[in-house]
């Protein structure tokens, strides 16, 4: 199994690296059923001040998708009506939406928990200077990608400056109590690999993440979350060109470990996109990858009332993203 070479340390400890390579190429991703709905996830367009070389919505300054004011009006009674917990908003970035603030309101006032996948660097744009403050008086849990601590790799990824912005991010974030101890405003930051390979151990990189950040900026957050690429949109196609596309594909293969599958995202959420449409997670939505059974739209959502329940979720082959190693989701690794 190949682990990030960036975090050398914890690759050494990494109990995963003895695994041996057991799955043939053709394997294909098992069947997967929906468990209890919890989590509505909600992109509300692809429209980004960032353009980073993984994202996998190839979302940036020039898109102009965003979901119209009449369906951002539905979802709060989405969520009454099914009883959902929390409400996960991403992009592009989420904050560009016009109805972004009306929206935390509404799911808050429902008693909703509310994520923001936040690049940081929005929380310096110009016109959401207040952006941090209105997400702290709303108790809004902030989710922000940082895939180094150190600004060479992060820039690399994410662009020029991003790096020394979204330090000047957090520190903004921490002075309104994010990420301190014992504070009920939550901050996690995200890791995924720089290249073609699979995240390290969560935990250990967490300390190691902890430790530098304090250190070196006096940063404190709650959690770390590893993700894991997933091989599709342009970190796929920049593969492509390497020729890395399907080597890559057989590390995720080869690492599948059939016990993360009960704890893959899709089980617990489901995935809306600017338009409406419904998608059994983020990746498939990019892939266009819908569901042959059950409610297709976020309008046929206010009528599901069983929440989903059962139904068969559209798997691939870029699944196995989702389940090599210590697994992948939006809330971090799975084991
Ligand atoms: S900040 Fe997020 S949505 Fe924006 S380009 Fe980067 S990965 Fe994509
Ligand atoms: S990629 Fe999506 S559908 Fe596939 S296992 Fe992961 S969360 Fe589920």
């Amino acid at each position: 199994m190949v682990v990030s070479p960036e975090f050398p340390q914890i690759i050494a400890s990494d109990p995963l690296k003895t695994l041996t390579s057991t799955f043939p190429e053709t394997l294909s991703f098992p069947p997967v059923r929906r468990g209890r709905l919890q989590t509505l996830q909600v992109n509300l367009g692809y429209r980004c001040n960032q353009t980073c070389s993984h994202c996998h919505v190839n979302a940036g300054p020039w898109r102009k998708e965003m979901m119209t004011r009449e369906m951002i009006e539905l979802i709060p009674e989405v969520l009454d009506r099914l009883n959902l917990h929390c409400l996960d908003l991403t992009g592009g970035a989420p904050e560009l939406h016009p109805q972004f603030r009306d929206l935390v309101v509404s799911a808050r006032s429902l008693g909703v928990d509310v994520i923001d996948r936040c690049n940081l660097t929005i929380l310096s744009e110009p016109g959401h200077e207040d952006l941090a403050e209105f997400l702290a008086a709303m108790g809004v849990r902030v989710v922000a990608s940082l895939p180094c601590y150190e600004q060479e790799r992060v820039d690399l990824q994410r662009g020029q400056g991003v790096y020394e912005r979204s330090i000047a991010g957090l520190k903004q974030l921490n002075r309104l109590g994010y990420g301190q101890p014992g504070s009920p405003l939550q901050l996690d930051l995200v890791f995924n690999p720089s290249g073609p390979s699979l995240p390290p151990a969560q935990e250990p990189l967490e300390a190691q993440y902890r430790e530098a950040l304090a250190s070196s900026h006096g940063i404190s957050f709650s959690h770390l979350l590893t993700i894991t690429n997933m091989p599709i949109q342009r970190f796929a196609r920049d593969l492509l060109h390497q020729g890395k596309l399907e080597p890559y594909q057989q590390i995720l293969r080869e690492a599948h470990r059939p016990e993360n599958i009960q704890s893959v995202m899709c089980r617990s959420l489901i995935s809306v996109s600017w338009t409406g449409a419904l998608y059994d997670c983020d990746f498939n939505q990019q892939l266009n990858l819908a569901s042959d059974s059950g409610p297709r739209t976020l309008v046929d959502l206010l009528s599901a009332a069983d929440g989903l329940k059962d139904l068969p979720i559209a798997v691939a082959d870029h699944c196995f993203g989702c389940t090599a190693g210590n697994g992948s989701s939006c809330g971090g690794s799975l084991t």
